[in-house]
């Protein structure tokens, strides 16, 4: 039995435990620091599922083939994980004379890249597709094949299908030290203990060159490029069908204007260079803010008011020398390989990168011979939305279940059934005390117009009383993080009030 570590549960790791979930000889880890899954670069980002078009393969081929590839295969993995996506494909906005002559570049580099229904359309076609373009938009590049989804949703249905088929996770868990004997690899250290592996898989996003450091391999630094968004409510209008982008430019594919598959308009993101120090800076600024809004008044004809923003926020890109991703197996130490680097288009490489690393870096290159589990399961079922359902079906889920009756987020019409199973679900792949978040990226509940001002507190105290913990010790996103710890304080003085006066009185 063969013993493989897995460092990192974003989009990278969770794509290559779900692959190598497949072999009946493995032993599988995957180590996580973050109380949860999917809380690092994956987190935050456009949730685009490129179609390959902008990827040089003479300057980025494994980016290019994979970008492809990844696809192809989210066309399959969204349908056996149930995860929720859409596919309404992009549009490369042309508005000047020079910008139809990069259109066409695009659709060359496209057919290169074996992209398929890529075509230059022109405005009437572009204005069918897209009413609420920019009024000077002249043509567009059509890439059929972009989808979208919510990037979390895809690494919690690849982890809960990894763990039905026997993965074995460590959330909580730092990775502090790479244990090498005889210049191969023994296992890692981390902040709860020593794990051992044969096999080490470095998926640790931005932090994967620190990571690698740790087992001596120091040829790649990655530098955190800020990504700024907006994100609107619900009911803001007017939005865009598809997909919208302006050509793009050496260093970024530029402003989106896009739609999350729960129907928000969003709209971003910046591409800042901050210093190798800065990889905690997750803060908006008004700068990046503006720039964004002035390039998506270029994509859009109208945008809904300011006062319709429900939410800014920003991600950071893992930036590798020269924008190529960092992906190959070491033989000093023997069994160490890295997965770093994962810029854009990562969300769409993942399931790519994943075959990549397991069939011709673990089996090809490290000669791990690798038997097939016949009863591998690729089913998983996502968690059955209230909202999403007829009236009918919603009848039946109260009448089987009455917590399907109680509607904890009005927002998102998110019920206590929901979250109840959000937190069973969470137990399950190693979240040891569910947090707000946890329910949050599983459910939706505390996403919507209010951003939970209204049910945030009910939701905790179902985790209070699930996890039996006082409603103080719930916590938003882990240790540090405490849900109400300011108003605890004041509860508790005046509680002590009110005892001290009813002794008093006695
Ligand atoms: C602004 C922005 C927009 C983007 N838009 C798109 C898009 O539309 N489409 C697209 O395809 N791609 C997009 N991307 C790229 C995509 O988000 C990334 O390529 C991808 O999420 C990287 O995933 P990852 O698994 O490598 O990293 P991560 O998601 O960061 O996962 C690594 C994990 O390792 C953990 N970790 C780190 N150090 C340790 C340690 N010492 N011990 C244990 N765990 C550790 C972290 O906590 C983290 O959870 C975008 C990125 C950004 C920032």
């Amino acid at each position: 039995m063969e013993k493989i570590a897995i460092i990192g549960g974003g989009i990278a790791g969770a794509s290559i435990a779900r692959v190598l979930s497949k072999y009946e000889n493995l032993e599988i880890h995957l180590i996580e620091r973050e109380p949860d899954v999917s809380w690092g670069v994956t987190k935050a980002n456009t949730g685009i599922i490129h179609p390959g078009h902008e990827e040089d393969p003479e300057k980025h081929s494994l980016r290019a083939d994979f970008c492809v590839e990844g696809n192809e295969l989210w066309h399959r993995w969204t349908e056996e994980l149930d995860i929720p996506v859409e596919w309404p494909g992009e549009l490369m906005i042309a508005r000047r004379e020079g910008e139809l002559k990069t259109l066409e570049k695009y659709l060359e580099l496209g057919k290169e890249n074996g992209v398929p229904g890529l075509r230059i359309i022109d405005e009437e076609e572009l204005r069918t597709l897209e009413p609420n373009v920019n009024s000077e938009a002249q043509s567009a590049l059509y890439g059929p094949t972009a989808g979208r989804m919510e990037p979390w949703e895809a690494v919690i249905g690849l982890v809960e299908n990894s763990v039905e088929n026997g993965l074995i996770t460590h959330l909580n868990t730092e990775v502090r030290d790479i244990g090498i004997k005889q210049e191969e690899i023994r296992g890692v250290q981390t902040g709860r203990g020593f794990i051992e592996a044969d096999i080490i898989v470095n998926a640790a996003g931005l932090y994967a060159d620190e990571v690698s450091k740790m087992a001596g391999i120091d040829h790649f630094d990655l530098q955190p490029r800020k990504g700024e968004y907006y994100l609107f409510d619900e009911d803001a209008r007017p939005r865009v069908k598809r997909i919208l982008h302006p050509v793009p430019t050496s260093k970024t594919k530029g402003v989106y204007a896009t739609k999350t598959v729960g129907g928000n308009l969003m709209l971003g993101p910046t591409a800042e260079d901050l210093p190798m120090e800065a990889k905690g800076d997750n803060s908006t600024t008004e700068e990046g803010l503006n720039f964004v809004w002035k390039e998506a008044k270029n994509l859009v004809e109208e945008l809904p008011k300011k006062e319709k923003v429900s939410k800014t926020f920003a991600g950071l890109r893992p930036e590798p020398p020269e924008g190529r991703y960092v992906i190959e197996a070491h033989e000093d130490p023997w069994g160490f390989v890295s997965v770093g680097g994962i810029r854009s288009p990562g969300l769409t490489a993942a399931p790519a990168i994943a075959n990549y690393v397991v069939e011709e870096l673990i089996e090809g290159e490290l000669g791990v011979k690798l038997a097939e589990n016949k009863d591998w399961n690729p089913k998983r079922k996502g968690i059955k939305r209230f909202s999403e359902v007829t009236m009918e079906e919603r009848r039946k889920l109260i009448a089987q279940d009455p917590n399907y009756g109680n509607v904890v987020c009005m927002c998102k019409e998110v019920t206590r059934a929901e979250i109840l199973e959000a937190i069973e679900r969470a137990k399950k792949v190693g979240v040891s005390k569910p947090t707000l978040d946890s329910v949050k990226f599983r459910t939706l509940a505390m996403f919507g117009f209010c951003q939970g001002s209204f049910c945030r507190l009910k939701t905790a105290k179902i985790l209070s009383e699930e996890l039996d913990i006082p409603i103080w010790k719930v916590t938003i996103r882990g240790e540090g993080t405490k849900y109400g710890m300011g108003d605890v304080k004041i509860l508790r003085s005046k509680k002590r009030e009110k005892d001290e006066q009813s002794n008093e009185k006695k």
